[in-house]
C-alpha cells in the first residue's frame, strides 16, 4: 500500500487518472483539500463511495497516529506517533508567544551514533517518507483544533529522531510539499533543519533553493573534543564542515543557529575564542543546551560530563564580551523525557519486558 501524502497535487490528479476512467477534473483538489486537514478517506463526504473504496484499497490515509501524548507541567507536548509499519518516532510540541512549533522525526532511529544522544543507541531502523514527515504535522494540527486553512502550527523544526540529511531526498521532498502553496502552504521560513554536519549535503541543500534555516549541532570547537561525542567528526573535519556552512550562507543569506551542549569540556575560554574565528564571516546565532540525562553515562565516556552551572553561565558571558549572540535554551518538557529520542527508547525497552 502507498501512503496519500507522499504525492503532491500534481501526482495525484495523475494517479486517479489512472486509476479511473473520465474523473471529472475536480476531483483530484477535492481530496487533497481533505487531506490537508488529514480525514480520512471515510470523512470525505463529498466524494462518491464507489471512489472512496478504491482509494482505500490503494492508499493509507493515516500514516501517522498518535500512540501516547504527553502533557508537561509548562504545556510542552510530547507526541510518540506510531507508522503503518509499527515503527515509532517522537515528535514534541512547543507554545511560543509567537505561536506553536513542532519538532518532527526524518527517522526511525538514527546511525550517526553521537554519545549523548538515545536515539542513535540501536541505530537506524528505516527512513522515513516525506509524506509520513507531513503527516506527522497534519496529525497534530488536526489533534489540538486545526485545519488547513486556520493552522494551529506555525513553525516546523526537523529535530526529533534522526538525521535529516542522511535521509536528503525525502527531507527535501517533504520541504517542498509541506510549503507548497495548494497544499499545507507553510512558509519555509518557519522550518528548521538541523544537522548533526553532513557537510557534502549541506553544499547540495545549498543548491536547493530553500529559504529554511540550517541549525549545526556543533557541539565542540576541536576535531579532537569532537570525535570524543560526535562520529560523524571521523568523517568530516571542522574546516571541511565550516567550508559547508559558508558555502549555505553565501548562497541563502539565512542566519546559521548552532546547538551546543554545555559540557566541561567545550565551555573555556579558548573555546568562545574558536567560536568567533570558525564563524568568521557568518551571521549566526548559538543556542546553548544544558545536557539531558545521556544513555552513557561520564564513566563510560568522560568527555560527557556536563558543564557546572558556573561554567556554563562564564561560558555565556566569554560569548557575549566576544560580541556573540547567544541564548541557553530554555528545557521544555523535561520532565517528559524531553531530549531527542528518550522516549522513544523509553518504549522500546518496555516493550522488551
Ligand atoms: N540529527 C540532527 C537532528 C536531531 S537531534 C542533529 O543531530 O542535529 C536534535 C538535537 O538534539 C541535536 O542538536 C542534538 O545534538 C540534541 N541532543 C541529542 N541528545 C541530547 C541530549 N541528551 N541532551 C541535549 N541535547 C541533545
Ligand atoms: Fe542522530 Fe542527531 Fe542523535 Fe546524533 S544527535 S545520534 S545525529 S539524532
Amino acid at each position: 500500500m502507498k501512503i496519500i501524502y507522499d504525492l503532491s497535487l500534481k501526482e495525484l490528479k495523475e494517479e486517479l487518472e489512472n486509476l479511473i476512467q473520465k474523473m471529472p477534473r475536480f476531483r483530484a483538489g477535492q481530496i487533497f483539500a481533505w487531506l490537508n486537514d488529514y480525514k480520512q478517506f471515510d470523512e470525505m463526504t463529498n466524494i462518491p463511495t464507489e471512489l472512496r473504496e478504491l482509494l482505500k484499497e490503494k492508499y493509507i490515509d493515516q500514516p501517522v497516529k498518535i500512540e501516547k501524548e504527553f502533557i508537561s507541567k509548562d504545556g510542552t507536548r510530547k507526541y510518540l506517533f506510531s507508522l503503518s509499519d509499527g515503527n515509532t518516532v517522537e515528535g514534541v510540541l512547543m507554545e511560543y508567544k509567537y505561536g506553536n512549533t513542532l519538532c518532527i522525526s526524518t527517522q526511525c532511529g538514527c546511525r550517526m551514533g553521537c554519545a549523548f544522544c538515545a536515539t542513535g543507541i540501536d541505530g537506524l531502523a528505516r527512513n522515513l517518507t516525506a509524506g509520513e514527515m507531513l503527516a506527522e504535522i497534519l496529525v497534530v494540527n488536526r489533534h489540538i483544533g486545526g485545519t488547513k486553512a486556520d493552522r494551529k502550527i506555525t513553525n516546523v523544526v526537523l529535530m526529533g529522531c534522526g538525521e535529516p540529511l542522511d535521509n536528503y531526498d525525502n527531507v527535501v521532498k517533504f520541504i517542498r510539499l509541506v510549503s507548497d502553496k495548494e497544499g499545507f502552504n507553510l512558509s519555509q521560513r518557519n522550518i528548521s533543519l538541523s544537522t548533526c554536519g553532513l557537510a557534502d549535503n549541506i553544499k547540495r541543500l545549498a543548491d536547493e533553493n530553500l529559504a529554511i534555516t540550517l541549525t549545526i549541532s556543533l557541539h565542540a570547537t576541536t576535531d579532537e573534543k569532537r570525535k570524543k561525542i560526535m562520529k560523524i567528526a571521523n568523517a568530516y573535519s571542522l574546516k571541511e564542515l565550516f567550508f559547508a556552512i559558508k558555502y549555505y550562507f553565501e548562497k541563502t543569506k539565512r542566519r546559521i543557529v548552532f546547538e551546543y551542549i554545555e559540557l566541561d569540556i567545550n565551555t573555556n575560554k579558548e573555546d568562545a575564542e574558536r567560536i568567533k574565528e570558525l564563524c568568521k564571516g557568518l551571521s549566526y546565532h548559538m543556542n546553548l543546551i544544558p545536557i539531558n540525562t545521556t544513555p552513557h553515562s561520564e564513566k563510560e565516556n568522560p568527555a560527557l560530563k556536563p558543564a557546572s552551572k558556573q561554567k556554563a553561565s562564564e561560558f555565556w558571558e566569554n560569548l557575549k564580551e566576544l560580541g556573540i549572540s547567544a541564548t541557553t535554551r530554555r528545557t521544555l518538557g523535561s520532565d517528559i523525557a524531553g531530549a531527542c529520542g528518550q522516549l522513544r527508547r523509553s518504549t522500546i525497552l518496555n516493550q522488551d519486558k
